[in-house]
């Protein structure tokens, strides 16, 4: 009997859930450009290795073309069909978008889509004000919305929720080379820098500042909407949810700080509905459709606007 009872015992190993995988990826998508943002800052004040004009110009660039990426493609185009575009423009932005690691097209349309259908009630993925059926306050709920959500996410609403990103092959394609788009988003600037100054040192500074700093920017300005878009600023348009106008989140993510007249209008194409509110997203896609490449935007009328304003309940769906 003490033989038996001394062998060791064999535990089948568990596969990883759904929801532990994804808390991996989560955390690596938060935590691996943090630790770069702080290598690089360290490298430079240390005077190890100081990032040549090249690089921040990269950097700069970079964060442009990704943020645009998500803000034009992810966002107004992919998630709400806020305006038409040709093939190669919803390529060239879903790329773009896909490069600021935020998660496969597909999982960013369909959290999207939950977060407008549920808005700051149960089932929204990032309110401030609730995780799950329990209420949030304060920093708990900033932490929460910004990028404490995506740690104990297990995401399902990629089966319902963007039925249109499935059924269209583009669409589909650029949401499984996800992994490819933000290699590629790194290891560009770290070619370039790389081969211009014929230096092993300058591809890594690069690949830090082009890639894992520019996501860490570009990261936290879009997520900034989530969290500070929700409890921060003026409230136009009296909408069923806690969304805010914000001035400072509209500069940092090209006009997607104006959130609550976003809320109110879901499918516009334009979020600044005033003139004086900046929004950088909505006049490239007027470039765009100057030059042919966009159609059929949608905007809401003036009368809608006022309407809006006067009505002490906005509820336009998605
Ligand atoms: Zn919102
Ligand atoms: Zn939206």
């Amino acid at each position: 009997m003490k033989a038996v009872r001394d062998q060791p015992v064999w535990v089948e190993p568990k596969a990883p859930s759904s929801l532990q995988i994804e808390g991996r990826i989560a955390k690596a998508t938060i935590f691996v450009p943090a630790i770069g943002v702080a290598v690089a800052v360290a490298a430079a004040i240390s005077g190890f290795a100081r990032p040549t004009l090249l690089e921040l110009i990269m950097t700069a660039a970079l964060c442009l073309v990704t943020q645009l990426g998500v803000t034009v493609g992810f966002h107004r185009l992919f998630t709400h069909h806020s305006f038409e575009a040709a093939r190669g423009i919803r390529l060239a932005l879903g790329i773009a978008g896909s490069m600021s690691a935020q998660g496969p097209l597909l999982f960013w349309v369909s959290e999207h889509r939950e977060h407008h259908q549920k808005s700051d009630s149960t089932g929204d993925p990032h309110s401030p004000y609730l995780d799950g059926e329990a209420p949030l306050t304060g920093l708990r709920g900033f932490w929460h919305a910004h990028v404490g959500w995506m740690l104990d996410h297990a995401s399902s609403a990629w089966q319902t929720s963007a039925r249109d990103i499935f059924s269209d092959g583009l669409s589909l394609r650029i949401s499984r080379l996800y992994p490819l788009w933000v290699a590629a988003g790194v290891l560009l600037p770290g070619l370039i820098a790389g081969v211009w100054y014929r230096s092993w040192k300058h591809a890594a500074l690069g690949a830090l500042w082009g890639g894992l700093v520019r996501i860490f920017l570009v990261h936290h300005a879009t997520w900034s909407v989530n969290s500070i878009g929700h409890m921060i600023g003026r409230r136009t348009f009296a909408t069923p949810d806690q969304s805010r106008n914000n001035g400072f989140v509209a500069l940092i993510t090209y006009g997607e700080g104006w959130h609550n007249n976003h809320h109110a209008f879901p499918s516009s194409a334009r979020h600044g509905l005033e003139r004086w509110q900046w929004d950088v997203s909505y006049a490239l896609i007027r470039l765009l459709a100057a030059i042919g490449l966009a159609r059929n935007l949608k905007l809401p009328s003036p009368g809608q606007i006022a309407g809006g304003k006067r009505s002490r309940r906005v509820d336009v769906g998605s």
